[in-house]
């Protein structure tokens, strides 16, 4: 039977001879450290997970009770609880329980070795009592790093930014100071952990050209060290957001272009946006509808240290409502000479 026995004493990294008071403090700390709120990403459940059996642990050793049991029976002392329960009632005759187990020669008889027996019987099933633990070193562990997610806009990028980075760490309690209990009972504050959160904010400068998907390194920044350890850091994994009007391509950037028939046709010189200020640009006579007029180094720093290209692609728009003059001059462009420009679309699609 492959049973992986969860050990309370490992899990808190105390000695089976542990006092109360050491098993409450050895939570007080690994709560503090596994507290779900102060993780994030894959970390955050495994903490999850980890910050349910500190509890399930802190929960059975404090109470003398359980711990009593659990010492005797292991980590499924309740499961033994219930079963010892049913073979009292049924009057001690051996152990013909629901697992059908046999029985053994040796002194059965008389009763008083019993309940020595009944916890041999579970050891064997369960796998024993776990190993003792062996009390895990406290002394100046170093604070957790934290990972955290930074958005920042292509301007940002351009210009660099200094962003206020929200960040949640730990505290003391100050309803039970720390001990978890108010008047013998959980703190209601804490849930008994002996720790709040505390949101708290800071500026960190992203210098110009950051790359997305780059880690930011804060040093010391992280969480508060245990026992006198330093201090963790800080990763900010940057994200650039996308932008409405520029399309980003690695460093270089995209932007439509609205251009009139006449301005495609004849070229003209138009005004085009960039990060920065916006810039004259000459449309050459006869542009194509979409077209690109390139703009060298108007994209945003590159990884190699340049700049990227703007790309502004030709939309050819009409105005939204014609004078008069307007649609004689149409007219007369109607009347003008010019080959059917669906022929090729007419004959591809006949050959498909
Ligand atoms: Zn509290």
């Amino acid at each position: 039977m492959a049973t992986t026995p969860r050990d309370y004493y490992h899990i808190l990294g105390v000695p089976r001879t542990a006092s109360p008071d050491d098993i409450k403090k050895a939570f007080r700390r690994l709560a503090r450290q596994y507290h779900p709120d102060l993780h994030a990403g894959a970390k955050k459940a495994e903490m999850e997970k980890k910050f349910k059996e500190l509890n399930e642990a802190q929960e059975v050793l404090t109470d003398p009770d359980k711990r009593k049991k659990y010492d005797q029976y292991g980590a499924d002392w309740e499961q033994a609880q219930a079963f010892e329960k049913a073979r009292q009632q049924s009057g001690s005759q051996g152990f013909g329980g629901p697992w059908g187990y046999e029985g053994d020669s040796t002194g059965q008889g008389g009763g008083g070795s019993g309940s020595e027996q009944f916890s041999d019987f579970f050891e064997n099933l369960f796998g024993g009592r776990g190993r003792s633990g062996a009390g895990r070193n406290s002394a100046g562990m170093s604070g957790e790093d934290i990972e955290t997610e930074v958005q920042l806009g292509l301007r940002e990028v351009l210009t660099g930014v200094t962003k206020r980075v929200n960040l949640r760490e730990p505290r003391t309690c100050s309803t039970c100071q720390g001990s978890g209990t108010v008047r013998g009972r959980p703190c209601a504050t804490c849930q008994g952990t002996g720790v709040m959160t505390e949101y708290k904010t800071i500026e960190v400068r992203i210098p110009a050209g950051v790359q997305d998907g780059t880690r930011v390194r804060v040093a010391g920044k992280g969480q508060p060290g245990i026992n006198g350890g330093k201090r963790g850091d800080l990763y900010l994994h940057v994200v650039i957001s996308s932008d409405p009007i520029f399309r980003r391509q690695g460093s270089d950037l995209h932007v439509t272009l609205p251009v009139y028939p006449w301005e495609a046709m004849l070229g003209a010189d138009v005004t085009a946006p960039t990060l920065a200020e916006p810039v004259k640009v000459k449309v050459p006579p006869g542009s194509k509808a979409d077209g690109k007029l390139r703009l060298k180094g108007k994209g945003l720093p590159s990884a190699s240290g340049g700049h990227g290209d703007l790309f502004l692609t030709l939309h050819i728009v009409l105005p939204i409502g014609i004078s008069d003059d307007e649609r004689i001059l149409y007219e007369r462009l109607s009347k003008q000479r010019h080959p059917d420009p669906r022929t090729e679309l007419l004959y591809s699609a006949q050959r498909r």
